[in-house]
C-alpha cells in the first residue's frame, strides 16, 4: 500500500527580492533535494483558498486536509486549546488568552513582559461563573488556553482583547442582540473581573511587583471559536493519519480533524527545530500510518519579520533534511506551503505556493520542470490548483480514491 508524507513549510512562497537579483528566497536557495524531487516528480502552483485570496494558517491547513473552511472553521481558539492538549466537547467556546498588565484601567502591556503563564495558572484550573465553567491551562510564555463550557453561549462575539495598548480591555463584545450573545458578554465580563482579582492577588505577581518585574493582573481573551462535531479524517477519507509538528496551532488543527499526534524530541516551531529528526520520524511513522503530515514553521516566522536571508538559509536546511525521503519506496511526498509570506510584505499574501508531488516513477507522470521554485512551478504538470484538490490527488495516487459511478 502506497504511503503519503505531506510536508508543509509554512509561508514557503515569496516574491522577487531585489537583493537576490529579483529571485525569491526559494529560487535563490541551494536546494539539490527539492530540485531532484521536482525533476523526478510533478509540480504546480497551489492557491490554498482560491486565486488571490489570503489564507490564514488555520483555514489553509483545513483545506489541505480536505475540510472546507466555510463549514469547519469557527475560530482559532479551538485549535489553540486542542494544540496544548485540552479536550473539547461540542458546544464549548474556546479562546486564546494572554496574560496582560493593566494600570488604572488601561492596558500597558498585552503580554505582561512575556512572563510564563505557569507561574500563575496551575496545570488545571477551573472557575465557575453561575452555571458556566471555565477551564484554563497554561501555554507557552504569557499564553493561556481557556474553555468556556455551559448552555446558551456563543462564539459570535468580538475579542475582549482590543489588540493594542493605551486603551481599556473591551467590555462590549456582543455582536448580535439575542439572548445568548448578551448572556455570553455578561459571563465573560464577570470572568474577566474574577481573573483580574485572582491575578492581582497571586503571590507570584506580588513577588514580581516587589522586585520591579512586569506582572500580570489581567487575562485578555481573543479568537473565540465554538467546537463542533467534525467527521474524523479516517472516516471521511479512509486514511490512518498522524501529525508531526512543533507548533501548538498545527497540532491542534491536526487533532481537530482526528489525526494522531506524534511527539518528536527536538521538534519545535523555532529556528533550531530538529528537521532531520522530524523527517526520519515521518518515514518511520509511514510504516504504520497511510498519511503522515509534517509541519515546519520557521520560514514563515522569518518572512513575517522581513528576514529574507535567514528565510533562504532556513529553506536550505529544510532541503538537506529531505534527503532520506529519496531512499523511500512506495511513498508519495507532497511538499508545499500553506500560503506565501513575501518577506517584503511581512504578511501572508494571496500568491500561489510552489508545490510538488514526488513518488515511484511508475506512478508519477513527470513534467518538464527541473527545479523547484515560484517561477519554475508555473510550467508544472499540476498546473494551478486549490488546497482542497490535494487530498483528492493523494488519495488517487495512493489507491484510496473511491470510484465515482460504475
Ligand atoms: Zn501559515
Amino acid at each position: 500500500m502506497t504511503k503519503i508524507i505531506l510536508i508543509i513549510a509554512d509561508g514557503l512562497g515569496d516574491r522577487p527580492i531585489q537583493e537576490f537579483g529579483y529571485k525569491t528566497p526559494l529560487e535563490s536557495a541551494n536546494k539539490p533535494i527539492l530540485n531532484q524531487m521536482a525533476k523526478e516528480g510533478i509540480t504546480g502552483l497551489m492557491h490554498t483558498i482560491e486565486r488571490g485570496m489570503r489564507p490564514g494558517s488555520d483555514t489553509a491547513h483545513l483545506l489541505i486536509f480536505g475540510y472546507p473552511y466555510k463549514e469547519y472553521y469557527s475560530g482559532r481558539g479551538v485549535f489553540e486549546v486542542l494544540g496544548i492538549g485540552m479536550d473539547l466537547r461540542p458546544g464549548d467556546v474556546a479562546f486564546r488568552g494572554n496574560l496582560a498588565t493593566v494600570e488604572n484601567g488601561i492596558i500597558t502591556d498585552r503580554r505582561a513582559g512575556s512572563m510564563e503563564s505557569y507561574e500563575v495558572i496551575p496545570e488545571t484550573m477551573t472557575v465557575q461563573i453561575g452555571d458556566v465553567t471555565f477551564i484554563l491551562k497554561p501555554s507557552v510564555l504569557h499564553r493561556v488556553g481557556v474553555i468556556m463550557r455551559g448552555k446558551g453561549i456563543t462564539s459570535n462575539i468580538l475579542d475582549l482583547d482590543p489588540h493594542k495598548v493605551g486603551v481599556a480591555p473591551r467590555k462590549k463584545i456582543a455582536i448580535e442582540s439575542d439572548i445568548d450573545s448578551k448572556r455570553t458578554e455578561d459571563i465573560l465580563n464577570k470572568f474577566s473581573d474574577y481573573m483580574a482579582d485572582y491575578l492581582s492577588k497571586h503571590p507570584a505577581n506580588l513577588k514580581r511587583k516587589s522586585e520591579g518585574k512586569p506582572n500580570s493582573n489581567y487575562l485578555l481573551l481573543r479568537g473565540a471559536g465554538q467546537h463542533m462535531y467534525v467527521q474524523p479524517i479516517h472516516e471521511k477519507y479512509n486514511l490512518r493519519t498522524c501529525c508531526i509538528a512543533g507548533g501548538g496551532l498545527y497540532k491542534g488543527l491536526a487533532k481537530y480533524v482526528g489525526m494522531d499526534i506524534i511527539d518528536v524530541p527536538g521538534a519545535n516551531a523555532r529556528i533550531n527545530t530538529d528537521l532531520n529528526a522530524k523527517i526520519k520520524a515521518a518515514i518511520e511513522q509511514s510504516k504504520k500510518y497511510d498519511l503522515v503530515f509534517v509541519h515546519i514553521k520557521f520560514a514563515d516566522s522569518l518572512a513575517e519579520v522581513g528576514d529574507f536571508q535567514d528565510k533562504k538559509d532556513f529553506l536550505e536546511k529544510i532541503d538537506s533534511s529531505l534527503a532520506p525521503l529519496l531512499e523511500t519506496k512506495d511513498t508519495i511526498v507532497f511538499f508545499s506551503g500553506d500560503h506565501s509570506t513575501p518577506c517584503k510584505m511581512q504578511a501572508h499574501s494571496g500568491d500561489p505556493v510552489p508545490s510538488l508531488i514526488w513518488g515511484p516513477p511508475e506512478m508519477i507522470c513527470t513534467d518538464k520542470v527541473k527545479e523547484f521554485g515560484e517561477r519554475p512551478c508555473q510550467g508544472g504538470g499540476l498546473g494551478h490548483f486549490n488546497g482542497l484538490d490535494i487530498i483528492q490527488n493523494l488519495l488517487n495516487l495512493s489507491g484510496k480514491q473511491k470510484l465515482i459511478g460504475a
